[in-house]
């Protein structure tokens, strides 16, 4: 052993949804010695950002699979893991415009029915201000909806986590950023204000993922794309509000208390820019639901997510024995993390998934064109 190293089992990189997620599996499934190092604090990447949206609605059959054991998780979340994050199951609307967009949600419903996830409505103009009011329908042909999905809190979703994997035995260090990580023969060495010796090492970093994987040889496709919310006063009040995306133009609007978030995801939009994307929510709204020209904005949020390129899956998996990565969930990684989070644990175990080819998420993967084409942003 390295003299003033510590030794841990295994080392987590990263305090995100997908760093607490693995702890905690690695735990529940009899590791005792876990340790996860956090650059800032908890919770505070991607997954402070989040809106928080599940959904089933995906194009292919893995992204449902996983969608499927997201909601499974996060609606029995309470109950699981005894810690309040209420479950809102305001739906999820998906409208366009297109009449080659609406021919897909019909092909991409056709996929959810074939693969458990039948709770799919694909709905006409008309049919729009059944399930949300406020919408104006003019200029649309069309959506698919979910009544069933929707949303909660992330970030009291990552605690409740993590005080489950903390009493497992799990130790997590914030302020603790790692700057290298290196092959030993006796182990995985791991720099940080301290040095430790792991058997095993996860990097779970969000965004700082592909530049921790890249001395290693491999390129992750995983790069921000910003969001900027804002958070309205009182609107449509008593009128059901399932998360609503345009798909033409990047609209989305999601219930928030009695008011709502809404933002406009468009990857022209950089770091900076709420206010550009406030005013370009007024244009849009205007047209898709008047009703936001009488709210205001009460205060603005800017994150970035983990957007991926090529077939649009995560990367899961071992990269080196002994080292091995989750990160690069599109979009949809406080839905889907908990899910992946347990299928690595078991690939760390040596088990493969009971339904996933776990294959498909291996990080030195090629990856080829568009896989899953049912992003929640300007399609
Ligand atoms: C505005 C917005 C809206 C979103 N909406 C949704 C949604 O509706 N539904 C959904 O499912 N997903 C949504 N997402 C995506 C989701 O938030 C991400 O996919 C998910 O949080 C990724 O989790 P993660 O743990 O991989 O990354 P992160 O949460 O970013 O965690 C990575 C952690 O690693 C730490 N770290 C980085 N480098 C180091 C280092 N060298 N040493 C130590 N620590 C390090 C970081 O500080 C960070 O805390 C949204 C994201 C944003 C920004």
């Amino acid at each position: 052993m390295t003299t003033g190293s510590r030794q841990v089992g295994t080392v987590i990189i990263g305090g995100g949804i997908a760093g607490i997620g693995i702890a905690y599996y690695l735990a529940e499934a009899g590791e005792t010695s876990i340790l996860v190092l956090e650059g800032n604090e908890l919770a505070s990447g991607c997954t402070q950002g989040s809106l928080g949206g599940v959904r089933q609605q995906f194009s292919t059959a893995p992204e449902i699979e996983l969608a499927l054991r997201g909601l499974e998780f996060w609606r029995n979340f309470e109950k699981d893991f005894d810690y309040p994050c209420p479950f809102y199951e305001d739906g999820y609307l998906l409208v366009t415009g297109r009449e080659e967009v609406l021919n897909n949600l019909h092909a991409a419903a056709d996929v959810q029915k074939r693969n458990g996830a039948p709770d799919v409505e694909v709905l006409g103009a008309d049919q729009l201000r059944d399930v949300a009011p406020w919408i104006s329908p003019v200029g649309l042909l069309g959506g698919s909806y979910t009544p069933h999905d929707g949303r909660f809190n992330p970030t009291d979703g990552l605690y409740g986590i993590a005080r489950a994997a903390r009493g497992l035995g799990v130790e997590i260090k914030e302020h603790t950023r790692v700057t290298h990580i290196e092959k030993h023969s006796d182990g995985w060495h791991v720099s940080a204000t301290e040095n430790y010796v792991a058997q095993r090492v996860v990097i779970a970093a969000g965004l700082a993922t592909p530049h921790l994987v890249r001395p290693f040889g491999v390129e992750l496709d995983i790069t921000p794309l910003w969001l900027h919310c804002g958070y309205t006063t009182e609107v449509a009040t008593g009128q059901g509000m399932p998360l609503t995306i345009d798909l033409d133009s990047g609209l989305i609007i999601e219930r928030d208390g009695v008011g709502a978030c809404v933002t406009v995801s468009d990857p022209r939009f950089g770091p900076e820019g709420a206010h550009r994307v406030m005013e370009e929510f007024a244009t849009l709204a205007a047209v898709r639901a008047p009703v936001f020209s009488e709210v205001g904005i009460r205060t603005t949020t800017s994150a970035a997510f983990d957007a991926t390129g090529g077939d649009g899956h995560a990367y899961v998996g071992e990269i080196e024995p002994g080292l091995w990565v989750l990160a690069g969930f599109d979009g949809h990684g406080t839905m889907q993390g908990p899910a992946l989070a347990k299928m690595l644990s078991r690939m760390m175990a040596g088990l493969s998934d009971p339904v996933l080819d776990v294959a498909m998420f291996n990080p030195r993967r090629i990856v080829g064109g568009k896989d899953e084409w049912l992003r929640a942003a300007r399609n």
